[in-house]
């Protein structure tokens, strides 16, 4: 009954929109005129456009973004926040990537996991191969945390064929360089989390006692071509002796223990390299004249987007690195891969924390519109897609325009905006936002929210499980795409097939 009443109100709330708007409750003005005809118009629009979208089937370059966690309530709740930081409704909004031409959904399974990590998920997309939980661009006939069972068993990536064909390759990440989905760019390992050695002596004694490269040693003993030319995100204590300073916290020290300084052997490995830690530094950079450009900007993962912008001078934004990587990649006239990782959207997630996963999520738009500026799609295949989704859902019958992070308020009978905040059957209100399950559970009684609480970046939305950190979720995700081949991007795929799409576009990985 009550989805029903609103199916038959929604018509009456884009007549009466303009009334709403002068109301001074939570709710946003349209800045469109929205009318029946509007939505005829816009509608016969869309397919005139479809109708002209231009098929190729050849691309020199491939640059794939990931949205670690961005499952599709993320991406739903991500364009009204960002339509809604402008001022305006927000559900009208398109992120970037949404005006793509073809888009498919992900089945993100993996060999022995319904819901799966980003280790397996992101191999299967780099290297075709669906695998193991916990491991690294290597088969499922590698057991976990066995390093004796890699040799034989590693997946070939993207990024080691087309170097093989003499392109250049680079990898970016908001998160440590050494963390699952970067790592899979350029490792093979048993374990996700042997990060530096260190960590592998935490993780196997025999695998350390045998000297099994860690994730940063594999990205500096990088054997396909000439290397990867480009690799900027976090992660400077995988790289960093534990007898080095870290240069920006000087009380904290690197991590490893083979005394090994990656980031000056990468200026002693390769001619014309340069390696930066700073915001100042990366932007002094001379792409013309640099050829292999390391970039470590934090120890650990780099900031969140929110936290970022309270000072802009200490780290580049996601699109910043990705757009001077392409300034650099597309030196070489036989071409690129990229991989750009928004990273940290799971880690909010997992924090119980929507505000950052959004911003994360829109900074990532934004690093999509700034490189599509950059490139030619006629010769550029570009997709964007998620490893896997989280829990976050988007809850109850808010009114148009209502804070997707505030409590929810619906619509009256005559299409008014309701007075009251919508409630419970103990007449407390809720979010839009929460979460099947993570921090922010209550052991007792559910609180009585106000809303000034509930739109902090810092809020924990509500969660119905307790865990300390909240999970991914199993459900499809999304994969958008443009340029050559990506009119093969359609309909329901596995996920490792976006391998394919991206390997033929270039030729490459076919026996
Ligand atoms: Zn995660």
């Amino acid at each position: 009954m009550k989805s029903r009443k609103v199916v038959s109100l929604i018509c009456i709330v884009s007549f009466t929109i303009a009334t709403f708007a002068q109301n001074t409750q939570p709710i946003y003005p349209v800045k469109r005129v929205e009318n029946p005809d509007m939505w005829r118009t816009d509608g016969w629009n869309a397919v005139d456009m479809a109708k002209k979208t231009k098929i190729r089937k050849k691309a020199k370059n491939v640059i794939l973004f990931i949205g670690d966690g961005m499952g599709i309530s993320t991406l739903t709740a991500a364009r009204i926040f960002e339509g809604q930081m402008r001022g305006e409704s927000g559900e009208e909004n398109r992120l970037s990537f949404e005006e793509f031409p073809f888009s498919a959904l992900s089945k993100t399974y993996q060999v022995n996991q319904q819901t799966a990590d980003s280790a397996p998920t992101m191999s299967s997309i780099i290297t075709g191969i669906k695998t193991d939980e916990g491991i690294i661009s290597v088969d499922q006939n590698v057991r976990f945390a066995d390093y004796t069972s890699v040799a034989g068993n590693e997946t070939k990536t993207l990024l080691e064929y087309a170097e093989d064909a003499g392109k250049s390759t680079g990898v970016v990440s908001t998160a440590r360089l050494t963390h699952a989905t970067p790592a899979a760019c350029f490792s093979h390992t048993a374990g996700r989390d042997w990060e530096s050695d260190a960590d592998i002596l935490k993780g196997s004694k025999t695998a350390y006692d045998a000297k099994f490269p860690d994730i940063a040693r594999q990205l500096l003993e990088f054997k396909y071509g000439n290397g990867l030319e480009v690799a900027l995100g976090g992660g400077r204590s995988k790289f960093l002796p534990k007898e080095s300073a870290d240069p920006e916290y000087p009380t904290r020290n690197g991590e490893r223990l083979d005394k090994r300084d990656l980031p000056r052997e990468w200026q002693t490995k390769y001619k014309n390299s340069s390696y930066v830690w700073n915001k100042e530094q990366f932007d002094r950079v001379d792409v013309k004249k640099t050829d292999h450009l390391l970039g470590l900007f934090e120890p650990s993962h780099m900031k969140y987007e929110h936290d970022r912008l309270k000072n802009t001078s200490e780290e580049p934004s996601l699109a910043e690195m990705a757009t001077k990587s392409v300034d650099l990649l597309s030196r070489n006239k036989k071409g690129y891969v990229l991989m750009v990782e928004a990273g940290r959207i799971d880690h909010a997630h997992h924090d119980g924390n929507a505000y950052r996963a959004l911003r994360d999520t829109v900074a990532l738009s934004d690093a999509v519109r700034a490189v599509v500026k950059k490139v030619n799609l006629d010769e550029t295949l570009i997709i964007v897609t998620a490893d896997h989704s989280h829990t976050l859902f988007i809850q109850g019958y808010p009114a148009r325009g209502n804070n997707i992070l505030g409590l929810t308020r619906g619509v009256g009978e005559l299409g008014e905006l309701d007075k009251e905040d919508s409630t419970d059957i103990n007449q407390k209100p809720y979010t839009t936002l929460g979460y099947a399950n993570g921090p922010g559970a209550r052991k007792n009684e559910r609180p009585s929210l106000k809303n000034e609480q509930v739109i902090d970046p810092d809020y924990k939305q509500e969660s119905n499980i307790p865990f300390s950190a909240e999970t991914h979720g199993g459900e499809d995700v999304a994969i958008f795409a443009i340029g050559p081949n990506a009119h093969l991007i359609r309909g329901s795929m596995e996920q490792n097939w976006i391998f394919y799409v991206m390997a033929d576009a270039l030729r490459l990985g076919r026996k």
